[in-house]
């Protein structure tokens, strides 16, 4: 029997990268991006096409060329910036998204797997449910929820829409993991800064949680390719259909909780500086996982709390090994 044949949009970043690693084991794995891929990724040049997604005409030839079965569009402007121009959120994120639609539509293609995020909820002190409110705060949360939008009013596109939570980690075996320039996310540099001896920066200590600090949902990118492999044999014969999953561990952690579990793996010995909260953070954000649960058969296998820092730690030495800074 051939191989599934999977067209992975935004394949040069964290995600992306980790993701082909992945399923390149049991798929038929093509890429695209706008930027080059990184040296640690193990891509063949065979399967990788660089091209902006917003050059529809490009892209589509690319797309014929291929004729993927199932497209998984992990590629956008992911970085949580309220400094960054609604015009960059919306052309990267929704007018990508109305591209690959359309192309779709044109070619024929009727699958796809769709990066959203968290950021669509409006935020409550207590677990997330797919079905409560969407009101993202944010330009990023606010352009990922558009894009839902048209998927969900694709009658004849069959789409699964995950909601991540707080990606993170590393992959272990062949090892490949997070790497943004410049990285904003807590623990990929609260690792390295430690590692380097540097003062961590905690965003505000006097939220209305149990120790003053911000409580998020980390799951480890493992569970996150693992979710998508099954969501690959989820719709593949499915016709039609949207489905909007939550993708997070199920559990909350304070930033103090984090470091303090770090700090103890790392033997490391450090003050943290708690420094005036940042724009637009919600307090808690931890989501119930029970419909990924039962739609994938899936459950987070290595989300715990200890595996996620550790693998970073691991990651972080091949980094400082390789002289490439995040800090
Ligand atoms: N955070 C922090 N210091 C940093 C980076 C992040 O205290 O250098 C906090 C941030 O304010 C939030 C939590 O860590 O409370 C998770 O932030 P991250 O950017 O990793 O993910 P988000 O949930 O905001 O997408």
């Amino acid at each position: 029997m051939p191989k599934i044949k999977i067209l992975i949009t935004g394949s040069s970043g964290y995600i992306g990268s980790c993701l082909n690693i992945y399923l390149k084991k049991s798929f038929e794995v093509y890429l695209v991006d706008k930027e080059p891929y990184q040296k640690w990724s193990k891509v063949s040049k065979k399967y990788f096409y660089r091209c902006d997604l917003k050059n529809k005409i490009k892209f589509k030839k690319f797309i014929l060329k291929i004729k993927p079965d199932i497209i998984i569009h992990l590629a956008g402007q992911s970085t949580v910036d309220e400094s960054i121009s609604w015009k960059n959120y919306n052309d990267n994120n929704y007018l990508v998204t109305k591209n690959i639609l359309s192309i779709m539509n044109e070619v024929g293609i009727n699958k796809i797997i769709f990066s959203s995020t968290a950021a669509v909820y409006k935020p409550k002190d207590k677990k997330i449910y797919e079905k409560d409110v969407t009101a993202p705060s944010s330009k990023y949360g606010k352009s990922k929820l558009k894009s839902e939008n048209l998927l969900t009013s694709n009658k004849k596109i069959c789409s699964i829409i995950f909601r991540f939570f707080n990606v993170c980690s590393a992959l272990k075996k062949p090892l490949i993991g997070e790497y943004h320039k410049p990285e904003t996310h807590l623990i990929p540099i609260m690792i390295s800064k430690f590692s380097k001896n540097k003062v961590m920066e905690i965003f505000g200590n006097d939220y209305n949680t149990k120790d003053g600090t911000c409580i998020r949902d980390y799951i480890h990118i493992f569970d996150i390719c693992n979710a998508i492999k099954k969501s690959i044999y989820f719709i593949k014969n499915k016709k039609c259909g949207n489905y909007k999953i939550n993708l997070g561990s199920g559990k909350g952690y304070s930033n103090k909780e984090i470091a303090n579990i770090a700090m103890k793996l790392m033997r490391h010995k450090t003050n943290l500086q708690y420094v005036k909260k940042r724009k637009g953070d919600s307090q808690f954000l931890v989501c119930d996982i029970k419909k990924a649960k039962n739609i994938l058969g899936w459950k987070p296998k290595k989300s715990t709390i200890k595996n996620i820092i550790l693998n970073e730690i691991y990651w972080n030495k091949y980094l400082l090994k390789k002289n490439v800074s995040r800090v």
